[in-house]
């Protein structure tokens, strides 16, 4: 894809530790150059899933990419933690493919997607109790190996390393670490955008990039109005967006890792029920899953425990170590394991599960060139992320 404006998207100034960069004054517009055959550059911000897949399909199109995410890795919540007892899938903890379009990119890395049996997944009553009407899994289940992270960080790879096989032809980069905390007009060519960020490095460190034709948020709805608003985009067609961002609720969830090394002990094969994953009606708990019943993961025993959602909001200004202790006392419940975990740690998700969705793929503002995605948009699910990354790299395109 070919646009007929000259950029840059390499950093148009960057600041000292300490020092905010001058901000953007309006400025006159700048005189075209010829530079005709120049491919379209498009910031797209947050390495989720929707993120991306937005991305990837963009750099595929010809445009020249630059994707920015604030955290040190890839997958946003479909990440995993890792620990000296193994990994912990703390966000998603399997996925469906019901589109033909996800089924069909899923099908480009056979090596990392893999089934997880579904069967091994229960419905438990209060107390812990399987329920004899469990009902049979309609659809098969996926992970990502070696942990749930692998995913999009593998089809991130030809943005992030020029010489990959399938790096694209307009070239494309990755920033980690860098969080974007504000979308100005470029003073320079103000038609093209440049994005304020923050190194989460280097305290106090911050830069602009420059030279974006568009800008794509692929973050939590939340955190898309927070940016949307410190950028002052709350009028016109983006304004529109605020409006209808503002309806969307996600509940968040509190998750439990739990690590037990003492169960590989000779002849202690593991701890506690036979089952691996199971739904729970507990009222702290709704979900718990065995992290060595994946595939291709560390044997040692560990647990992902997550509250309901109803307990989590209740909860969600706790600290940390009540947190722990509580959905302890309930792990304990529901599985019967009452040893000592080494390893018991709390992490907050504060936008975990789309309660209200937007109602449509995602928002393109054409007259602005700035477009939101994610799963929030469509619903809770991974898939819902990479549909809606999808159709805002196609609405952009068209
Ligand atoms: C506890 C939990 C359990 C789940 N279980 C399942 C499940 O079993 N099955 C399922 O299908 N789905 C599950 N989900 C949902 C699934 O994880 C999400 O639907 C999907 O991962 C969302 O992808 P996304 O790209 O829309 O957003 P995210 O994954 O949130 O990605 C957004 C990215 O943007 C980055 N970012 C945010 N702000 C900025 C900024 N200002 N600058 C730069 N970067 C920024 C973030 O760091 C993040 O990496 C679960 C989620 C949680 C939290």
């Amino acid at each position: 894809m070919k646009k007929t404006q000259p950029s840059s998207a390499t950093p148009s100034s960057t600041a000292k530790p300490g020092k905010t960069p001058k901000p953007s004054k309006p400025a006159k517009k700048a005189p075209r150059s010829p530079a005709a055959n120049a491919p379209v550059r498009v910031a797209v911000i947050g390495a989720g899933m929707a993120g991306v897949a937005c991305a990837r399909t963009l750099a595929q199109a010809g445009c020249h990419v630059t994707l920015l995410e604030k955290s040190r890795g890839y997958g946003g919540r479909m990440s995993t933690r890792q620990t000296e007892f193994g990994g912990f899938d703390h966000g998603a903890q399997y996925f469906t493919a019901r589109d033909a379009r996800f089924q069909k990119a899923l099908q480009t890395t056979p090596d990392v997607v893999r089934p997880w049996s579904a069967n091994t997944v229960r419905v438990l009553d209060a107390l812990g109790h399987v329920l004899a009407s469990t009902p049979p899994a309609r659809e098969p289940h996926f992970v990502a190996k070696p942990g749930m992270n692998a995913l999009v960080r593998t089809w991130s790879e030809p943005l992030a390393d020029a010489k990959h096989p399938l790096a694209p032809v307009q070239g494309a980069s990755v920033k980690l670490n860098t969080r974007v905390v504000r979308i100005a007009r470029d003073p320079i060519h103000p038609d093209q955008w440049q994005l304020h960020t923050e190194d989460a490095t280097t305290e106090g460190a911050q830069a602009v990039l420059g030279g974006f034709d568009r800008v794509l948020l692929a973050i939590p709805h939340m955190q898309t109005l927070d940016l949307l608003r410190a950028s002052g985009l709350e009028k016109g067609s983006t304004g529109a967006m605020v409006k209808a961002i503002k309806n969307v609720t996600v509940a968040p969830c509190w998750t439990l890792m739990l690590a037990f090394p003492q169960a590989m002990q000779p002849g202690l094969p593991h701890l506690g029920p036979q089952w691996n994953a199971a739904r729970s009606t507990h009222h702290r708990i709704s979900w718990l899953a065995r992290e060595g019943s994946k595939p291709g993961r560390d044997p040692i025993e560990r647990w992902t425990v997550q509250a309901s959602p109803a307990w989590s909001a209740e909860h969600l200004e706790d600290r940390e170590d009540r947190v722990v202790a509580k959905l302890r006392k309930a792990f304990s419940e529901v599985t019967g394991i009452r040893a000592e975990p080494t390893h018991a740690v709390a992490h907050r998700w504060r936008y975990a599960q789309t309660q209200t969705p937007l109602g449509q793929t995602h928002l393109w503002a054409g007259d602005m060139g700035i477009g939101v995605c994610g799963d929030w948009c469509l619903g809770h699910r991974v898939e819902d992320a990479f549909i809606s990354g999808l159709e805002l790299a196609l609405a952009t395109l068209g």
